[in-house]
């Protein structure tokens, strides 16, 4: 974003605009609190601001301040699309192609005639946007819309609202502040987040220690799944329909699990395979640990991208169809899996 670029965009948000902002659709923490940061900070400035998430989100998001006054778009269409046609702006947050807000809210921003403003960390960013902020080795979204505010000259006016949004995905996209794209800078901001009001204990008590039952149960059967293909330090979960019915599966239940066959001593290499009868996929999330990309092979392989070491993916054929393939292709990646530096 150049500085005629913000100079244009502190126009643009001098007088009252009604504004839409959506994040991708099955949103995580980062993804919302992003949005809902941002939609505290325009309605505090005067505009009318709507977020609008393309479907819901898990519960262990629903406690950030300004939730429920989001839009889904697939449960309240009518609402979503009115806000749409009214926004002279859009900000488009946490994401990079339109297709990840999936194919019916797709359609309506394809249409859309207004301006987009786009926030985003992650790889080749299509060019959609008339503003666009993107840097990839910035750890989160929320990061960035901090340094939006910096460069908007504006961090004065981030409230404790705005503050336990912006910790809440930075803390979420960092895994806890553990991940290298952590840095100082990272926590310098983390620091001023707690000043301006953000209660740090009370916002991961309220994201990690708030477990039903059956998601620890579907831990452990996820965990019992795990195959580990020691000679190419790769490690796999997968969760099948009815093993996710079995133990009452809810949005978020499967989140962070796949972090847990990354961690197993000398694996660089973790994917999950999570079956969805309803959508008829597949859902595939990759991490590694150092120079192998996992951006890259879900790219060339499952239909998705991401970060080098944190990326999704899908695939449509069965779930035993899909693990065929992924052990099919794995050894083509027997180089950059052995020599991916922390192995
Ligand atoms: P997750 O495994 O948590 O769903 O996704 C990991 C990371 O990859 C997140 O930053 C997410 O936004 C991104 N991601 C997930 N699925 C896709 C996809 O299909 N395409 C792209 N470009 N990125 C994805
Ligand atoms: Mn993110």
């Amino acid at each position: 974003m150049t500085e005629d670029e913000i100079k244009e965009i502190k126009v643009l948000l001098s007088t009252p605009k009604n504004v839409v902002i959506v994040p991708h659709r099955n949103p995580d923490g980062d993804a919302i609190g992003a949005c809902l940061a941002i939609y505290h900070y325009l309605k505090n400035k005067g505009h009318k601001a709507t977020v609008v998430a393309p479907n819901d989100y898990p519960d262990f998001l629903k406690w950030l301040p300004g939730s429920k006054e989001a839009y889904k778009f697939d449960m309240q269409n009518r609402q979503s699309k009115n806000a749409l046609d009214e926004a002279s702006i859009v900000f488009l947050l946490d994401f990079n192609a339109l297709h990840r807000v999936g194919s019916d809210m797709q359609q309506t921003l394809e249409d859309y005639i207004g301006t987009f403003i786009m926030i985003d960390h992650h790889q080749q960013p299509d060019t959609i946007a008339k503003y666009l902020y993107s840097d990839v080795a910035i750890c989160s979204t929320c990061q960035m819309v901090y340094h939006f505010l910096e460069k908007l000259d504006d961090v004065k006016s981030i409230n404790a609202a705005i503050a336990t949004c912006l910790y809440t995905g930075i803390m979420t996209d960092t895994g806890s502040f553990r991940f290298p794209s952590t840095t100082s800078t990272t926590h310098r901001i983390i620091a001023d987040l707690i000043d301006k009001g953000a209660e740090n204990a009370k916002i991961h008590n309220n994201v990690y220690d708030t477990n039903s039952f059956g998601r620890l149960q579907l831990l452990g059967k996820a965990l019992s799944n795990m195959v580990v293909v020691d000679k190419l330090k790769t490690a796999y979960i997968t969760l099948s329909q009815e093993e996710l019915d079995e133990f009452n599966f809810e949005k978020g239940d499967t989140e962070g699990v796949v972090n847990y066959a990354l961690s197993l001593e000398g694996i660089i290499f973790a994917v999950i395979f999570i079956e969805d009868v309803d959508q008829q996929i597949i859902k595939i999330s990759l991490r590694s640990k150092g120079s192998f990309s996992v951006n890259k092979f879900s790219r060339e392989h499952f239909d998705g991208g991401g970060h080098d070491n944190a990326a999704g993916g899908k695939s449509r054929v069965s779930l035993e169809a899909t693990i065929s393939k992924f052990l099919n292709v794995l050894p083509k990646y027997q180089k950059e899996l052995l020599h991916s530096y922390e192995a």
